[in-house]
């Protein structure tokens, strides 16, 4: 039997992890990227769940464990920099044992990518421009690079997945808009440290996060709600800083002087609205989508890239399950995937006016949330309403497609 081609559009983290799955079970991946070359770096996040075990299955966790970092506690300060609440991670070690790491998204994704490198044909800096189904078949249309036949295509290019617009065009809406903004910068030489701890700086509609990372660098993350009349989306990084500053310009912080100072200086953000993706289906003939592409949570669902990871490695299995039958397969990987999913973006939802509290009394409300999960009893209770993945990873046989 032929292998099937299969082409991935996207090397973030759900398109390494897929690609690398199928290589394992016979199929022939093709990964496409926008980017010129491989991004490392970029904003942290927190990792564990059915994405720390798909990573476990991998071989990954101890080259993540070097690459990431130990955040032991979350921090609230006020104006004068005093901490208001606080939660520690001994909750969560009790709830996840040591299955819990904190790495930047970009050293993820190139420790996925190490499973496949120099061994699937990878192309860099270009994109799906067109795509048409045959029966047998689906020719793909590149910016750059004229026409190519493959078997099957699977969209993991993100939020605003090219491969999801050809496949939804005439579709109304499939972004659902939280009401926030999300602006992410790492810079160099920021005079306060806080190792290992979590430290945010909120006031009503807006918070600012900061986290030390090596070589004397610090991330910071933005995040505040959206005011009318603000252009969207905002591309270039001069309007994305003069929004920020709009914003965030008199913050009565003590550490905000020296935060502007920064953001004058740097040269790029990640910078984004906060947003579900909705679909009525996760596939359109020979074409799937999966990760944020799918069904992005958002990042108030905190768990983006475990999901990533997961549909990647159940979207592969069950195409080996069905030896390729990709009708049946990808109709599995929606049943098993998607009422989970589901689940999670409605929690996410619930908490994004706690994650920025739009009034000052949300502000108090989180504060006392934040101190009751002081007591074990009570973080315990919340760690296991919210945090802990009840969702049952496959097993799926190893080996090409054919060997069982
Ligand atoms: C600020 C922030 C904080 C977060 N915090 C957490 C957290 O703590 N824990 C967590 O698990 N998740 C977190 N997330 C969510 C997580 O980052 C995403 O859910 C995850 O990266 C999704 O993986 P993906 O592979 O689907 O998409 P992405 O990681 O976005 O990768 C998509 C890839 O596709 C490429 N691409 C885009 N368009 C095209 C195109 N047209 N053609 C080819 N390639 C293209 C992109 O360059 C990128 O490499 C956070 C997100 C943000 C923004």
């Amino acid at each position: 039997m032929a292998r099937q081609s299969i082409l991935i559009s996207g090397a973030g983290i759900a398109g390494p992890t897929l690609a690398s799955w199928l290589l394992r079970q016979g199929f022939e991946p093709v990964l496409l990227e926008r980017a010129p070359r491989f991004r490392e770096g970029g904003y942290i996040i927190d990792f564990w769940g059915i994405g720390f075990d798909v990573a476990e299955r991998m071989g990954l966790i101890p080259r993540l464990r070097e690459a990431g970092y130990v955040n032991d506690r979350i921090s609230f300060v006020g104006r004068n920099g005093g901490v208001r609440s606080s939660f520690g991670g001994a909750a969560i070690r009790r709830a996840l044992g040591d299955r819990f790491l904190t790495i930047q998204r970009g050293d993820l994704a190139h420790a996925i990518y190490g499973t496949i490198e120099h061994r699937v044909e990878t192309v860099f800096g270009d994109s799906v421009k067109a795509i048409e189904q045959t029966p047998d078949r689906v020719d793909v249309g590149f910016e750059h690079g004229g026409w190519r036949s493959f078997d099957l295509v699977v969209g993991a290019d993100g939020l605003h997945s090219a491969v999801r617009a050809a496949l939804f065009e005439n579709h109304p809406s499939v972004e659902r808009d939280l009401g926030y903004y999300v602006a992410v910068f790492v810079t160099r030489g920021y005079s306060r440290r806080d190792e290992h701890v979590y430290l945010s700086y909120a006031a009503p509609g807006r918070q600012i996060s900061r986290f030390a990372l090596r070589d004397d660098q610090t991330g910071f993350l933005f995040v505040f709600a959206r005011v009318d009349g603000w252009p969207d989306p905002v591309h270039d990084t001069a309007s994305q800083k003069r929004v920020i500053l709009e914003n965030f310009g008199h913050e009565p912080w003590v550490e905000w002087p020296e935060i502007k100072r920064h953001i004058e200086l740097c040269e790029n953000f990640y910078f984004d609205t906060v947003s579900q993706i909705e679909l009525p289906s996760w596939s359109v003939g020979r074409a799937a989508l999966v990760g944020d592409a799918a069904y992005c949570p958002s990042l108030l669902a905190g768990e983006g890239s475990a999901f990533a990871m997961a549909g990647a490695y159940i979207l592969a299995g069950e195409l080996q399950h069905a030896y390729g039958d990709h009708a049946s397969a990808f109709a599995s990987y929606e049943r098993r995937f998607r009422p989970f999913v589901e689940r999670k973006q409605r929690a996410a939802r619930a908490f994004a006016s706690s994650f920025a509290p739009k009034t000052s009394l949300g502000l108090v409300v989180r504060d006392v949330v934040l101190r009751l999960g002081a007591i074990p009893a009570i973080a315990d209770l919340l760690m296991r309403r919210f945090v802990v993945d009840r969702f049952e990873l496959p097993g799926y046989l190893p080996g090409p497609v054919g060997n069982h």
